[in-house]
Parts: C-alpha cells; structure tokens; sequence
C-alpha cells in the first residue's frame, strides 16, 4: 500500500516529527511505527489514519505560552517537599496586589507537568483560574488561554525569594495563615503569621511570644 506513494512513506513522515508530540502521543506513535514495521510496512487504514493524524498533529502551531523568569526555586520546593511529609496535597494562598488570592500546590503524578507549581486563583476546585505553572527551573509557563494578571509574576518572584517569609508576612497583614486561611487568634499564631498546626505540617518555627519592648529596653 506504502509504495503507492512517492514521497516518504507514512512511517517516515511521522518518524522525523515524532519529538514534536505530546508524551502520551509520542508513546502512541512509537507503538504505531513499531507495529507497522513488524507487518514489513504493511499499514490497516486505520493504522494509516493515526499515522497521518499523528503527525498533523505535530506540525499544528502550538498555544502561545508566556514564559518569566521566576527565580531560584530550591526553597519553595523544599518548603512543599516538607509539607509533603505530612500532607497529602500541601497548598498556599498568596494575596498579590493587582492580582487578589492565588492558589499554588505542587502538580501530581498525573499532572501534564508533574513536579510543577500550578498556579491558580483561589476558590473552590471548578471555580478557580489556572493562570499557568513554575516549572521546576524557576520559569513560570503562563496559560495560553487566560489573560495573567500583570502583578502575578512579581508576587511569584517574591515569594521564591523567601517563601516563608512572604507566607508569614502576608499571614500577619491579612490575620489570616496563608496555609489553611483559618483566622489568627492565638498571639504566638499571630506573632509568626501562621497557625500551631501549620507551622508544625510547613517545618516552621512557632511559640516564642510576641517580644515586649521594656524587656528590649532593659538589654539594651
Ligand atoms: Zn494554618
């Protein structure tokens, strides 16, 4: 059937342009290729439909995805690394100016992306906003399909920074642990920005009292 063509055959075509796909289509293609070979060429035209659309598929422009540098991002993965000792989904929401409440949890196993950073808007899952990822080489890959708040990636930048630091501070300007959301009521809770519970599943340091200023005088 193959040597009716003149050109390359099917299996070549889709050969040279295999890289391009996706990982699940590239494993489909290899399998395609390796099956068609064992029949010496011999393609069902069903066989030759995949063939054909797999590497249509290759060829068709990708989404346009903004990429910003984000920074070093061994301590943000080390801050969720930790919490992953003790939580199953370990998740932090972040108050950018411009931007309001964002969500980042670190993508699953089954994830596009496994490893990454999702970033999204807070909320309930189906309401929220994906804005896009941070890749494990500190890059943050926007979403081609939403526009990106300008602050977000500033914000993102700050945080990769000093990630506890920025989860703290936010807890002590907002009343509220960045981690869970619940209200800050205890003064050693709102001391740090962070709750008991938290501090404990993030690694974070808690409990010294709010220091008074007649003692810092008597020091100094
Ligand atoms: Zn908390």
């Amino acid at each position: 059937m193959n040597d009716l063509f003149s050109g390359p055959s099917p299996v070549d075509a889709l050969r040279a342009v295999l890289d391009q796909l996706s990982p699940k289509d590239r494993a489909f293609g290899e399998s395609l290729i390796a099956s068609v070979e064992r029949a010496r060429g011999r393609a069902s035209d069903k066989q030759l439909y995949w063939l054909a659309e797999l590497a249509k598929r290759a060829s068709a422009p990708k989404p346009e995805r903004t990429r910003t540098e984000i920074g070093d991002l061994a301590g943000v993965m080390a801050l969720f690394d930790k919490a992953r000792e003790k939580l199953k989904r370990p998740v932090v929401t972040l108050r950018f100016d411009g931007v309001g409440d964002v969500r980042l949890d670190v993508a699953g196993t089954t994830a596009r992306v496994p490893g990454s950073i999702n970033v999204s808007s807070a909320g309930r899952w189906g309401e929220r906003t994906w804005y896009g990822r941070i890749l494990q080489d500190g890059t943050f890959e926007a979403s081609p399909r939403v526009h990106t708040p300008e602050q977000l990636a500033d914000g993102l930048k700050a945080f990769a920074c000093d990630p506890a630091g920025v989860a703290s501070a936010q807890g002590l300007t907002t009343g509220r642990c960045r981690f869970c959301e619940i209200e800050l009521t205890d003064e050693r809770s709102a001391a740090v920005g962070y709750g008991k519970t938290c501090a404990a599943n993030w690694g974070l340091p808690w409990g010294a009292r709010p220091s008074r200023q007649p003692e810092l005088a008597l020091t100094a």
